[in-house]
C-alpha cells in the first residue's frame, strides 16, 4: 500500500469512478455487471507494477494488454515524446511529406523484419494494420490483373481485431455473437489446437490434417479466388494456442503453391515477447509476405500499428497503373511523428538492454514455472512460450471436460490473484499471462506461487459449491 494516498485522493477517485461508470463506454465489457461494480481506477505505474487509486500495488501479469514490453515509467520515452511534440507534433504524411521519426522507424522496421519485407504502412493499432493488409492485397491483385483473387482464409480462434474487416477475419466464435461479419469475403478453417485434437492422432498427423484442410479450402473456393491466409504465429486472444511443429512452414508452402499471400499477424508476438523482434522467422522459420504489428511497437506508450510488406508487393502497387489508380488508403495519423518517436525509442531500449536475450533466459524460466502448475487438479493444459502463457482450467483432466460456465473459473482465479497483488487475465475458463518482458526471476516466482495459491483456493470453493 502506498502510504501517501490522502482523503482528497479518495474524493477524486470517487468522482472518476462515477464519471467512468456513467459515461465511458468501455471496450469488450459486460454492461450488466459493469453498471453495478464500475471500474478499478489505476493512477500510477512503474517497472512491472501498477497502482490503484487506493494506493494498492499489483504486479502486472498481463503487460497492460500484451503490450507494455519494456515496463512502465520509462522517462526516456517521455523525453523523446516531449522533444518530438516541441519540434513538430503533427504533419500529414499524405503524398510527398514526411517527418524524421516516421522515416527512421520505417527503415528500422525494414531492417528488423525478415526477408524482403522492406515497406511499412502505418496506422494506429493492430486492427487497422490488418485492414490495411486486406486493402493492400486487394489492390495488389487488381493491379496484377487478377481481380477475382479476393477471398481471405483465417482460423477459428484466431484474433485479428475489432474493425469490421478485422473482426470478420477473427475466428473467435463468441466475438461474433450478436454481430454480422463479412461472410462473402472471409472463410474460417479449424483451429490447430493440439490439446483438443482427436487422441488417436499423433501431433504430426494432426498437423498434416490441419494443413490439408487449408489446401482443401483453397481448392473449394478456387485458387483464382483466394487472396490471402491470415495467421498469428501463436494465437493470442483465442487462448494462446501454439500450433503443432511444422504447421507454419507447411501452411506457407500450401500458400506458395496457389499464389495465396501469407499474412503473419504479429501484433502480440513481435518486439520481444517470444525472445525475438519478430517471431515468424526466428521462432517458426517462415518469411511471410506481410507482417502486421502494433502493441509492443511502442510498448503501449502511444498508439501505433504497422503493416510491413514485401518488395514483391511494393513493386506491383508502386508502378504506374493502367487505370491511373494509386493506393488511395491512409489515415490522418498514418506515421504520426510522436507515436513514431516513441516507437524508435522503445526499439532502442529493447536493443540496448538486450531484452530478447533476457526473454530467452527469464522467459524460459517463467514458462517452466507456469508449466509446473499443470500438476494441479484444475489445470488441464498449460501452453504458450516464454512470456506468452495460458492455463486452461477443466473439470476433469482425463476427459478434458469443461466446468459449467456459471462457475466463472477464469474470473475467480483472476480475482483470487488480484486479492494477492497480481493481475492475470481471465478469458472464459482460461487465464492468460503476458507480463512486461523485464520481469526478474523473483517476479516470476511471485507470479507462479500466487497463481498456485489462488488456484488451490478456487478449487476448494468450486468443490464446496458442487462445481467439481
Ligand atoms: N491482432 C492480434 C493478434 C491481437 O492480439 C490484437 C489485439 N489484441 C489485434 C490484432 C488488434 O489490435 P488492436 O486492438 O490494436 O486494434
Amino acid at each position: 500500500l502506498n502510504p501517501n494516498v490522502t482523503a482528497a485522493d479518495a474524493a477524486e477517485k470517487q468522482k472518476v469512478w462515477e464519471a467512468d461508470r456513467d459515461h465511458f463506454m468501455h471496450p469488450w465489457t459486460d454492461f450488466s455487471t459493469f453498471k453495478e461494480t464500475g471500474s478499478m481506477v489505476f493512477t500510477a505505474a512503474d517497472g512491472v507494477s501498477i497502482e490503484d487509486a487506493d494506493g494498492k500495488r499489483y504486479l502486472d501479469g498481463i503487460g497492460g494488454l500484451w503490450c507494455v514490453n519494456i515496463g512502465y515509467g520509462r522517462k526516456e520515452i517521455a523525453e523523446a515524446v516531449a522533444d518530438q511534440i516541441c519540434a513538430i507534433p503533427y504533419f500529414s504524411t499524405f503524398g510527398h511529406h514526411t517527418t524524421p521519426p516516421a522515416a527512421k522507424l520505417a527503415a528500422k522496421l525494414a531492417d528488423l523484419a525478415p526477408g524482403d519485407l522492406n515497406h511499412v504502412f502505418y496506422g494506429c493499432g493492430g486492427s487497422v494494420a490488418n485492414d490495411t493488409a486486406v486493402r493492400l492485397i486487394h489492390f495488389y491483385f487488381n493491379q496484377l490483373g487478377k481481380p477475382t483473387k479476393k477471398q481471405i482464409i483465417s482460423r477459428i480462434d484466431g484474433y485479428h481485431g475489432s474493425t469490421y474487416m478485422a473482426m470478420s477475419i477473427t475466428g473467435v466464435q463468441f466475438d461474433h455473437i450478436g454481430f454480422d461479419i463479412d461472410e462473402k469475403l472471409v472463410h474460417h478453417i479449424s483451429c490447430p489446437n493440439p490439446y483438443r485434437r482427436n487422441p488417436d492422432l499423433s501431433e504430426e498427423e494432426f498437423c498434416r490434417q490441419k494443413v490439408d484442410e487449408l489446401e482443401q479450402k483453397i481448392l473449394e473456393i478456387g485458387p483464382d479466388n483466394v487472396a490471402a491466409f491470415f495467421a498469428e504465429p501463436i494465437m493470442g486472444a483465442g487462448g494462446v494456442i501454439v500450433p503443432p511443429k511444422g504447421y507454419h512452414q507447411a501452411t506457407l508452402e500450401v500458400c506458395r503453391k496457389y499464389d495465396v499471400l501469407y499474412v503473419s499477424d504479429e501484433v502480440v508476438t513481435a518486439f520481444g515477447r517470444l525472445g525475438h523482434m519478430f517471431a515468424s522467422q526466428d521462432e517458426f522459420g517462415i518469411v511471410p509476405d506481410i507482417i502486421t504489428c502494433a502493441k509492443g511497437l511502442t510498448s503501449g506508450y502511444l498508439p501505433l500499428g504497422a503493416t510491413i510488406f514485401s518488395d514483391r508487393i511494393y513493386e506491383v502497387i508502386s508502378k504506374p497503373q493502367a487505370d491511373g489508380a494509386i493506393f488511395t488508403h491512409g489515415f490522418t495519423y498514418s506515421g504520426h511523428p510522436v507515436s513514431c518517436a516513441a516507437g524508435l525509442k522503445n526499439i532502442e531500449i529493447l536493443e540496448r538492454e538486450g531484452v530478447c536475450d533476457h526473454v530467452k533466459d527469464v522467459g524460459a524460466y517463467f514458462e517452466q514455472r507456469i508449466r509446473e502448475l499443470g500438476e494441479l487438479e484444475l489445470v488441464g493444459d498449460v501452453r504458450g512460450r516464454k512470456f506468452m502463457m495460458c492455463l486452461e482450467n477443466v473439470a476433469d483432466k482425463r476427459t478434458k471436460a469443461l466446468l459449467d460456465p456459471k462457475a466463472k473459473v477464469g474470473n475467480r482465479i483472476a480475482d483470487a490473484c488480484q486479492k494477492r497483488g497480481l493481475i492475470v487475465r481471465p478469458l472464459a475458463h482460461m487465464n492468460i499471462l503476458s507480463p512486461p518482458l523485464i520481469l526478474t526471476r523473483e517476479h516470476v516466482d511471485f507470479i507462479a506461487e500466487t497463481l498456485r495459491e489462488s488456484i488451490l483456493e478456487v478449487t476448494e470453493t468450486l468443490r464446496a459449491e458442487g462445481f467439481l
